[in-house]
């Protein structure tokens, strides 16, 4: 099994709180980001892919937020808006369809050419060199996860103590646990499904609990653990943390 992601998932799983995986996602996407940000922008390799691919929205964004090389990044735009103007130019202009005249008769064609040129667009925009890296990552990381489970005591405990496992990265080890032999797989989904139902219905009393903060009869009684139920909820159905934060929702109270 490979050690350069045992460390990691071990790291991961010895912090308390949230999902474990989200907090290796999160470590491989910043390095990621850092990378892009980094040397590597110079790089002709690194320069040929994201001249073709670009970023993603959710990646463009971060990029944007991590305002360490502004340079490299306005290197890395230009060249890649020129690489897909030479790409998209020729072909959205001769899909411009002729006007059916007297002389010209018409011709369906143009239906098809226009489609393909906004799918050349679609698949454009929606390659990120960054979401490629990190799902190779993961793939490595659910790996590593399901083996340490059924060879490592301590790691053992400490997946079945997780506080959760969100959803998205739920998936992510059902999908593992389905490539594990039988019997390794009943122990390690046996504690994934603990672990699962247990947040369900701790999140489900919580937020009920934090309807019933409305009621004034109940407006002495202490929040508990109910006051940030709802973006506990939202971060393990989405596993994504970005607007979930307990301060946001404070600002728009
Ligand atoms: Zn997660
Ligand atoms: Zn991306």
């Amino acid at each position: 099994m490979e050690k350069i992601y045992m460390i990691p998932v071990n790291d991961a799983y010895g912090e308390s709180g949230g999902c474990p995986v989200c907090r290796l996602r999160d470590k491989a996407e910043n390095n990621y980001l850092e990378y892009y940000l980094g040397p590597s922008l110079m790089e002709p390799d690194t320069r040929k892919i994201t001249n073709k691919t670009g970023f993603c929205p959710v990646h463009m964004g971060k990029l944007n937020k991590a305002v360490t090389n502004r340079l490299g990044l306005g290197l890395v735009m230009h060249t890649h808006l020129k690489d897909f103007n030479e790409e998209l130019n020729p072909k959205f202009k001769s899909a411009i369809p002729a006007k059916a005249g007297l002389l010209k008769g018409r011709n369906p064609d143009y239906k098809q050419k226009l489609n393909s040129v906004a799918d050349l667009i679609e698949k454009r925009i929606s390659t990120c060199p960054i979401c490629d890296n990190l799902n190779d990552a993961m793939g490595h990381y659910v790996e590593v996860i399901c083996w340490m489970f059924s060879h490592d005591k301590d790691f053992c405990e400490k997946f079945k103590k997780a506080e959760f496992h969100c959803l998205p990265h739920t998936v992510l080890l059902l999908r593992q646990a389905s490539k594990l032999s039988q019997n390794e797989a009943a122990d390690f989904v046996d504690a994934l499904y603990s672990n699962n139902s247990q947040t369900f219905e701790s999140l489900i009393a919580n937020v009920e609990y934090f309807t019933l903060k409305f009621d004034y009869r109940n407006t002495d009684k202490p929040w508990g653990t109910s006051k940030n139920s709802i973006q506990r909820s939202m971060r393990f159905l989405s596993s994504d943390g970005r607007d979930f934060d307990e301060q946001q929702s404070k600002k728009q109270s």
